[in-house]
């Protein structure tokens, strides 16, 4: 789960992170008393989506020329009139795709005097299974670009989880970071507290991008996106209650509320399988045979039928999709329960694209026979090799 930029950081205020003043606004009319509140005379309006790259975004309503997604305001007037011609248009950068995303939110920040803009982040590296700080002098731009043309520029540091952040650790990051006097004091005693918030919180991902050094020789979190690890929701009521619905795929949320593993994707092949493992071997050969999946949905192990109809009519309400595939290696899921629930969501939603089941294991004979029995234009398939080459077949026409 991920949440916004002003989320994050008034979560990592609460570990005693620093970070600007500033107010989330969620219409115009509240910019003037939010900028007021803030110290000034520099404001920051900033979009609050769930993708980065804003500051060099682009509004589709207003032209190439307008300012991005993140601007400098030198005025409480200022302020006002860049919250009145954000709010409600549609930001398109890097990560949105070219769709974009609609602006609901601003935060309104204090404005900072930057001095260095350097590059935090704080993840799961699963190379040595321990949470790795990754930094980088080279902050505020985009870090694939540095990794990819400069990777010598980027150090990574596993912390060890029974010491936390050691001295040593410290010393080698405010080093690499090129850190000095009260930043480096500064930094001595935040990144502690990301460490320590990132494992109380269950983050996945931790970036701060960029970490700066003001021209007062503080340092400051000026930009902050955290990721969640869904897995550990269920006992953070307070990070849940930050989900923002609104920045979701519709069909994501629908299969979250049946606890189904549903990943939307480009291509236009839908695929209903069972078990992580299945899910990309089943888009590997749809790859393999040269089309792309449009999403899989995993209904793992025990779903009953339910919620197999669930999952196939979150498949089939994509427009992109074309043809579906559903591949079901029946363990502890039965095939005949698989087959009654494809059954069940055909007869409710109806099918209007070629349908391709390969079934096997506990089961499958009663399955294949409920499908061959429903009198709905079902293709089966004898296995994987066989249902690919068929789906894709199909799709092509
Ligand atoms: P992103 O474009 O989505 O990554 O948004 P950021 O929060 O990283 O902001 C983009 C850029 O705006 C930063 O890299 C800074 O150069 C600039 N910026 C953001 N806040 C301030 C600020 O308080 N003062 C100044 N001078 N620049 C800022
Ligand atoms: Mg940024």
């Amino acid at each position: 789960m991920n949440i916004h930029e002003y989320q994050a950081k008034a979560l990592l205020k609460s570990f005693g992170a620093p970070v600007a003043e500033g107010v989330a606004i969620f219409s115009a009319d509240e910019a003037e008393a939010a900028a007021k509140s803030l110290p000034g005379p520099l404001y920051v309006v900033k979009s609050q989506i769930h993708a980065g790259g804003r500051g060099k975004g682009k509004f589709k309503e207003l032209g190439p020329d307008a300012k991005g997604g993140v601007r400098l305001a030198f005025s409480v007037e200022e302020a006002k009139a860049h919250a009145k011609e954000m709010l409600g248009n549609t930001l398109v950068t890097a990560q949105t795709g070219e769709a974009g995303k609609q602006v609901n939110r601003l935060y309104i920040e204090d404005g900072a005097d930057i001095d260095r803009e350097l590059y935090l982040s704080l993840l799961v590296d699963r190379s040595v299974g321990q949470v790795a700080f990754v930094v980088s002098t080279e902050g505020g731009m985009d870090i694939e670009a540095v990794a990819h043309d400069t990777p010598e520029k980027i150090v990574t540091v596993a912390i060890n989880p029974e010491t936390g952040v050691t001295a040593d650790n410290l010393a080698t990051l405010t080093a690499a970071l090129k850190l000095e006097g009260e930043a480096k004091a500064d930094a001595e005693k935040l990144f502690p507290i990301l460490y320590k918030a990132f494992v109380e919180k269950d983050m996945s991902l931790l970036e701060i991008n960029p970490l700066i050094v003001m021209k007062n020789g503080r340092m400051r979190v000026l930009d902050a996106k955290v990721s969640f690890d869904g897995n550990a929701l269920f006992r953070h009521d307070d990070i849940r209650a930050l989900r923002d619905e609104t920045e979701e795929d519709a069909k994501e949320i629908e299969a979250s509320k049946w606890d189904l593993a549903y990943v939307a994707l480009d291509g236009n092949i839908g695929c209903m399988v069972n078990g992580a493992g299945l899910a990309m071997a089943t888009m590997d050969i749809i790859k393999l045979y040269g089309k792309e999946p449009a999403n899989f949905c995993d209904v793992g192990g025990g779903a009953g039928k339910e919620k197999v109809a669930a999952a196939f009519k979150i498949i089939t309400a994509d427009p992109k999709v074309e043809g579906i595939l559903v591949n079901i290696f029946g363990g502890i899921m039965k095939c005949d329960v698989i087959a009654e629930g494809v059954v069940a969501a055909v007869q409710e939603v109806g099918l209007k694209v070629p349908l391709v089941v390969r079934l096997e294991g506990t089961n499958v004979e009663l399955g294949k026979k409920i499908l061959n029995e429903s009198g709905l234009a079902i293709t089966a398939a004898d296995d994987l090799d066989d249902a690919a080459k068929k789906i894709v077949a199909a799709v092509n026409g």
